[in-house]
């Protein structure tokens, strides 16, 4: 589950909640219970790192890598 991290305007702090993407807009209630809170942009990272992206190749013919089979 994505980490969001949110500052809470009227203390200040900042906190973060695991919670569904679909509710990562929703409003977070800061641990000393505000609710003026916004979300920040934060390094939430969901899933993996940027992997390298499965590139199947076509057997090694030599032939559709210039666009000639297309
Ligand atoms: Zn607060």
């Amino acid at each position: 589950m994505p980490r969001y991290e949110y500052r809470c305007r009227p203390c200040g702090t900042t906190f973060e909640l695991n919670r569904p993407m679909a509710e990562s807009s929703a409003p977070a209630v800061c641990p000393d219970g505000h609710e003026d809170t916004v979300k920040l942009l934060s390094t939430v990272a969901v899933g993996g790192t940027a992997a390298a992206p499965a590139a199947p190749r076509g057997g090694g013919g030599g032939c559709c890598g210039g666009g000639c089979c297309g």
